[in-house]
């Protein structure tokens, strides 16, 4: 009941609202992950992404003016991994935070060296457990699957992966899992793949991913959640059993089935 009554509610605030599809495929044009989504599941990510946009908060941060077009973009973007999964993932937040570069946390912050600064050094997104995502605009426009030295980046996929990641005992790199998905094969592949690119890494062998990804297994799960969607080919070419779990994980299949996939 209650949910019925939400998405009546939600309807009648889209509608309010006043988003058309052409404003949406306008803001959306320059994105080609949107090439993926078409037909039936085009209308759906557009409808979600109105309901997204009547249920979050965006606000601006420092003196940031965002227009419309960026809105529905960021919110497009925040769609795209709870496509199939459901809004209600997104139940336990509420605020986005744009900033227009990147920006410098109010708190002090510690070094690997073990020294604490009272200034930390600027970010790109941040996710707070059951607080804001905050996210840089200039970092979204650095979006695509070559960007940060050839690797992958889309800074909203990866803060929404953290946050995913926290619905389960904290960011810690283990999202919920569907019945049909085991977290101890998630476990032993996920750490398989970081052990071996830890030692790629040490020997300086290029790595599939933002090495980024190697900070923490939180870290681990977000770069690879923004490679899945934004560079699907690497991640299936050189970490094909993460990206059998991720789509697993997020139903669905970035790149399509081969009819060996299929045997
Ligand atoms: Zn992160």
């Amino acid at each position: 009941m209650f949910k019925r009554f939400r998405n009546w509610l939600d309807s009648r605030r889209v509608k309010d609202m006043g988003f058309t599809s052409a404003q949406w495929e306008s803001a959306i044009a320059d994105w080609p992950v949107m090439h993926r989504y078409q037909g039936v599941e085009r209308d759906a990510l557009r409808d979600m992404t109105f309901r997204f946009l009547v249920r979050k908060s965006l606000t601006s941060g420092g003196e940031f003016q965002f227009t419309d077009a960026m809105r529905l973009k960021i919110a497009t973007m925040a769609c795209v991994p709870i496509l199939h999964l459901g809004l209600d993932w997104y139940d336990h937040w509420y605020t986005i935070i744009i900033y227009e570069g990147d920006f410098i946390p109010n708190r002090p912050y510690r070094t690997d060296d073990g020294v604490v600064h009272s200034e930390s050094p600027g970010l790109s997104g941040e996710a707070w457990v059951r607080g804001p995502v905050v996210l840089s605009w200039q970092s979204i426009l650095e979006t695509g699957a070559h960007v940060r030295h050839g690797k992958a980046s889309n800074v909203v996929i990866h803060e929404l992966a953290h946050k995913l990641d926290m619905l389960r005992d904290g960011a810690n790199g283990a999202p919920p899992m569907h019945p049909d998905m085991r977290p101890g094969e998630w476990h032993d592949i996920f750490s398989a793949a970081w052990e071996r690119l830890q030692k790629d890494l040490h020997r300086h062998r290029p790595l599939p991913l933002n090495d980024y990804a190697l900070t923490s297994p939180a870290e681990f799960f977000a770069v690879c959640s923004e490679t899945f969607f934004e560079a699907p080919h690497a991640m299936q070419k050189h970490m094909p059993e993460v990206y059998r779990l991720l789509c697993q994980l997020y139903r669905q299949q970035p790149l399509p089935l081969t009819n060996s996939d299929r045997a």
